[in-house]
């Protein structure tokens, strides 16, 4: 799942970066409004978090423009004002949930994790597909009740194809999703590691989960 951070607060968004990356989230930083409508043009995001008080266009501003260009991803706002209007103003553009500043990484982790839900994109904490198991909340993956090591981009990639069983899933909405924007889109990066995920899940078992979809991409079932 990536996430779009809107914040000009260094400290806060690399806060909120290093958080939601810890919890195999892909985080991209805006630090202007319009730096922030840039990206959401160019990438492919699962949710925002979106600061009011922006430079160059501000949060509000930034989320009617989001929303009035067709982009459905959910909107969390965060703002130092905690007044019934602001709040109320906000949802009403067009915003799902708004966060008062100072705020706890728990309670944005965990209402980034409800929208998600919400969105139909989860489940729940739990995914599962035939013996292959993920819990996303505590991190394991097991397959036929044997645990499985994964590492931080393996499970973001397995947590990715997990939410999309049965869709055919090419390199580029891989990228989209589970790397950043820091990554040459030129590389072969997510063969390299969808190659290391089959090792771990599929290698010892009869029955193949992550197949190859010649000339597109890959598909889970
Ligand atoms: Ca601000």
């Amino acid at each position: 799942m990536r996430i779009l951070v809107i914040e000009d607060e260094e400290e806060i968004a690399s806060f909120i970066k290093k958080g939601l990356t810890a919890e195999n989230f892909a985080v991209d930083c805006a630090f202007d409004g319009e730096e922030g409508l840039k990206c959401s043009h160019i990438n492919d995001y699962d949710l925002a978090v979106l600061d009011i008080k922006l430079p160059k266009k501000d949060g509000l501003e930034v989320c009617r423009q989001l929303r009035r260009s067709g982009k459905t991803f959910p909107i969390i706002i965060l703002s130092v004002k905690d007044d019934m209007p602001t709040k109320v103003g906000a949802l009403n553009i067009g915003a799902d949930d708004y966060l008062t500043k100072p705020f706890s990484f728990e309670e944005l982790l965990a209402r980034t994790r409800a929208l998600l839900r919400r969105e139909k994109k989860v489940i729940g904490p739990k995914l599962k597909l035939a013996d292959l198991e993920m819990d996303v909340l505590s991190h394991t993956v097991v397959r036929a009740d044997k645990p499985i090591k994964l590492n931080k981009k393996e499970f973001s990639l397995l947590e990715y194809f997990m939410r999309n069983v049965g869709t055919m899933l090419t390199r580029t909405m891989i990228l989209e999703h589970v790397w950043d924007m820091n990554i040459d889109p030129f590389t072969n990066t997510v063969d390299v590691h969808v190659r290391f995920l089959r090792e771990k899940i599929d290698k010892n078992h009869g029955r193949k989960l992550l197949h190859t979809v010649h000339g597109y991409g890959y598909k889970m079932e």
